[in-house]
């Protein structure tokens, strides 16, 4: 028996033939929705498919996609950037984070514009390298800058977990984790406070399905039952998204208003306990976040519990660490793009003063990012 390969895994979900399989089927029924249906895909790796692939193309025009806010980097303020510039600047610190974060552009610049300063700034892939990094460097205080949705916060729990087992005394963290369906809420209660400057009803959602392995689809409940907004947790293939946008079409022609699963290959609706389990043990939640272009949003950040706060280098160098709020860009429209008022061709320096090798706004940053995908793919429509 030949050996399976890792492509064997996600081939046939990306199977052109299937595809124009589902393009024909949402064609036939997209002509019995009574009026034209917007869907937001919460998740930046959905945003990054339907670009990739082209799928607005293959959509009948009363199927339009709402871009939303979903990317752990997009949605960093540069207050919390230059919480993680000053950090690295400290003489006896060793900044690590995730990917894209070394190039966001804070009000002192990036990371790694830190980085080129003499800061000793390192990202790792797991967030249990930090352990080799401390073993490594005992006179230095190495301190993790965690960001992302639920998807890592139980890889910063379980980091968390084994500096308190193993005692490892310079190991402090910076969290900047954050919550989707508080920003699910905001998206959907702002529009209805601006109704006037909000031209895009959002009538469904794709809900991320990284995010609901480790919380389980039932994070979504409210949404169908209290917004009166499906919601389809959809895995993050092209075979994936559009099987989810005809489950949704299904649900407005049968009348219907459910969370359903798609990407049922990996989630439940009770999603993995143990991961939500080692979350509550050290995290509690925060009860401001402030996301980059759609300002405070309650209860959607975490932050560590109070028995923790001598891991918490935002606790320990509060007297540094700058509390005041900064504008953005005056030109840069990530906002209406993070809410899903604008797409970022209307951003009137897209493409020209900010691309990404020179990033202004953090949807550009990140390979999650609404404008670097538009930038990447734009072409393809
Ligand atoms: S971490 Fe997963 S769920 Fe979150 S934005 Fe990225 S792809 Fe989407
Ligand atoms: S193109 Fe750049 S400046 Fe314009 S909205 Fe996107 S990130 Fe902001």
């Amino acid at each position: 028996m030949s050996q399976l390969k890792l492509k064997d895994l996600y081939d046939g979900f990306r199977d052109p033939e299937t595809i124009k399989a589902f393009k024909k089927i949402i064609e036939e029924d997209a002509k019995k929705l009574e009026k034209p249906i917007n869907i937001m895909e919460v998740c930046g790796g959905h945003t990054h498919t339907i670009m990739k692939y082209g799928i607005p193309q293959l959509l009948p025009s009363n199927i339009n996609f709402i871009h939303g806010p979903g990317c752990p980097v997009c949605i960093m303020p540069k207050e919390r950037i230059d919480h993680a510039y000053i950090l690295s600047m400290q003489e006896d610190v060793i900044l690590v984070t995730l990917g894209d974060m070394i190039k966001v552009p804070g009000s002192n610049g990036s990371l790694q514009d830190a980085r080129s300063k003499g800061a000793d700034v390192r990202f790792v892939y797991s967030p249990m390298d930090c352990i080799k990094i401390a073993n490594e460097n005992p006179n230095k205080k190495v301190i993790f800058f965690a960001i992302g949705f639920e998807t890592t916060t139980p890889m910063t729990a379980a980091l968390l977990d084994v500096v308190i087992k193993q005692d490892i005394k310079n190991i402090y963290f910076h969290i900047n984790h954050v919550t989707v369906p508080e920003v699910m809420k905001e998206l959907i209660d702002s529009r209805d406070e601006h109704v006037d400057s909000y031209n895009h009803q959002i009538d469904a959602f794709l809900g991320p399905s990284h995010v609901s392995v480790i919380s389980g689809s039932k994070i979504y409940e409210e949404f169908p039952r209290d917004y009166n907004k499906p919601v389809v947790v959809a895995g993050f293939e092209p075979v994936d998204v559009m099987q989810s946008i005809l489950m949704i079409i299904k649900q407005f022609i049968e009348n219907r208003c459910e969370l359903e699963i798609e990407y049922k290959r990996l989630v439940s609706y009770e999603g993995n306990i143990k991961a939500q389990e080692l979350i509550n043990k050290y995290f509690k939640k925060s009860s401001l976040f402030k996301w980059r272009g759609l300002g405070n949003i309650k209860d959607s950040g975490l932050k560590l519990r109070d028995e923790y706060l001598t891991y918490d280098a935002e606790h320990i160098y509060k007297d540094i660490l700058p509390i005041g709020e900064i504008e953005d860009h005056k030109l840069c429209i990530c906002g209406d793009i993070l809410r899903g008022m604008a797409t970022p061709p209307e951003c009137t320096i897209f493409g020209t003063a900010c691309k990404p090798s020179t990033p202004i706004g953090s949807c550009m940053v990140s390979s999650e990012g609404a404008c670097a995908a538009y930038y990447k793919y734009g072409n393809l429509l």
